[in-house]
């Protein structure tokens, strides 16, 4: 019998969900001291997830649950990167 693969998962910091890594949006804290958006998903550091959408987004900054999890102030410009990154996707998938 051939062992289904597990699929990791991550819990978005927005909506509490548990979701596969690979549909959520990972932000790294590296260890040079910086958050930044990893969309390589192989970056060194400490990730947090969040849903690929504004709303969770949104829940994520709100509270500073973002920085809680990463235990770490956001880089200035990060939130914006995150943004445009979010509008991009939602006008690809129009
Ligand atoms: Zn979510």
């Amino acid at each position: 019998m051939i062992k289904p693969r597990k699929i990791p998962l991550r819990i978005c910091l927005g909506c509490s969900e548990k979701k596969p890594k690979r549909e959520l949006v990972r932000i790294v804290r590296t260890p040079q001291g910086e958050v930044v958006l990893d969309l390589t998903g192989k970056k060194a550091g400490r990730g947090a997830y969040i849903c690929p959408n504004s709303e969770c987004l949104k829940k994520a900054l709100k509270g500073k649950r973002l920085e809680k999890n990463l235990q770490h102030p956001l880089s200035p410009g990060v939130v914006d990167e995150i943004i445009a990154y979010l509008e991009a996707q939602e006008r690809s998938e129009a």
